[in-house]
């Protein structure tokens, strides 16, 4: 079902010390569960996660893994499986994260089988694309767009949507503090709303969840999320500052 949803992906950063004082400053601002249309997610590193599920239980705040291995155990030293995320109570995995994508080598292939992996172990998946600015300059963008959903997502049948969550990333927004207006970001939502009726249905289409990130903070929020198929944000640098991250919250 469609929701609103707000996801913070803290990557490398906040030891236990520093995640446990964002969580709770978080935690001050929502305390209890938001209304069923909303969903707050938080994406600490490997470490971090069982602390922060601990701290959120019977909260408004879901806790994400940052990534994970397709294998469910195995000689892959330094990986961390779907099997062992749900053993500490992480339901939710982002996958095919532009840094993941550009410095360590993550192809659509290896995406088919995470994809795979988090589906069979019912996980849900913020799946994240995006172009990059020389396809954009190029106008190549709604193609590279639609080959990455068809690479690693169109093989799927209609059910496994019900856990996917699409997150539309520019990777020319990706910390760099430019941010796609809320033109730009509103043509490619539609724009992939979309291709996933014609590959499917209208009515799968508006179930999905469409997230943009890339920039998003306090002072853009309210624009960016104001537009009909933007259905929320995954919020990098900006999810790092509790009154920054609320902010973007409060603006859904
Ligand atoms: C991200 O890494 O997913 C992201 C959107 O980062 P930032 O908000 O810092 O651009």
């Amino acid at each position: 079902m469609r929701k609103n949803i707000v996801a913070g992906n803290w990557k490398m950063n906040n030891d236990l010390e520093a995640s446990k004082l964002l969580i709770n400053n978080l935690l001050q601002e929502f305390p209890s569960k938001l209304d069923a249309s909303k969903r707050i997610i938080v994406a600490p590193t490997f470490v971090n996660l069982y602390p922060i599920v601990e701290i959120t239980q019977n909260t408004a705040i879901e806790v994400a893994a940052q990534n994970m291995h397709f294998a469910q155990s195995g000689a892959f030293t330094g990986e961390i499986s779907a099997t062992m995320l749900k053993g500490i109570g992480v339901n939710i995995v982002i996958l095919g994260h532009s840094e993941r994508r550009s410095m360590f080598n993550e192809t659509d292939e290896m995406l088919v089988k995470k994809v795979e992996s988090a589906l069979q172990n019912k996980m849900e998946i913020i799946f994240c694309f995006g172009e990059m600015l020389e396809d954009r300059k190029s106008g190549n963008h709604f193609n590279v767009v639609e080959q990455q959903l068809t690479n690693a997502l169109f093989q799927l049948n209609e059910s496994a949507w019900k856990q996917i969550i699409l997150a539309y990333e520019p990777v020319w927004a990706i910390g760099t503090g430019e941010t796609a207006s809320p033109e730009q970001a509103q043509e490619m939502h539609a724009f992939i709303r979309q291709i996933v009726s014609k590959k499917y249905s209208q009515e799968l289409a508006n179930d999905v969840s469409i997230l943009y990130g890339g920039s998003m903070k306090a002072s853009n929020a309210k624009e960016l999320l104001s537009n009909s198929d933007v259905d929320g944000g995954l919020i990098g640098g900006a999810a790092l500052i509790a009154a920054e991250f609320t902010a973007i919250i409060k603006s859904m």
